[in-house]
């Protein structure tokens, strides 16, 4: 495994973890429907129990994979969040995720396309070094209060 891996980099690392992933999938004899089927809290705390998988790769895999509506917190979350002034947009990652979570109470299936809208956004528009001149964001409603020019 490691050997397939070595383009990847830190393949010692990856593959113990690709290891440990493949033990909780032969647990549930590699049946996701089966792994999938218990309620979010439990299924995103079985994945934090296998080495290797954090937060944001836990809740991408409870959001996308298991369909449930929880909100992804990374890099990019974090970043338009900043710049967005939410609240909490600093706090530790659970403190923001439950209170982008509670915004959105009553349409949260919509949970996984606002994280997918912002990636591209993020991707797109606001970079790190932002292209503030082409985006819809500081434009009411939302009027982004970010200084224009600087980068996070
Ligand atoms: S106005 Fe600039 S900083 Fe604000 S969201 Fe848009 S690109 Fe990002």
């Amino acid at each position: 495994m490691q050997e397939l891996l070595k383009p990847a980099g830190f393949f010692r690392v990856k593959s113990q973890r690709l290891r440990n992933l493949l033990a909780l999938l032969e647990r549930y004899d590699y049946d996701l429907d089966r792994l999938f089927s218990q309620k979010a809290p439990e299924l995103r705390k079985t994945l934090l129990a296998v080495n290797g998988i954090g937060k944001e790769t836990a809740d991408s895999i409870v959001c996308y994979g298991a369909g449930y509506p929880v909100f992804v917190v990374d890099a990019y979350a974090r970043r338009l969040a900043k710049r967005l002034q939410w609240q909490h947009h600093d706090a530790e990652y659970d403190l923001l995720r439950k209170s982008v979570e509670q915004s959105f109470n009553g349409v949260m299936e919509q949970l996984g396309e606002l994280h997918g809208l912002i990636v591209v956004h993020c991707k797109e528009v606001c970079r790190k070094k932002p292209l503030c001149v082409q985006c819809v964001l500081k434009q009411p409603p939302l009027n982004c209060p970010f200084p224009r020019g600087e980068s996070l």
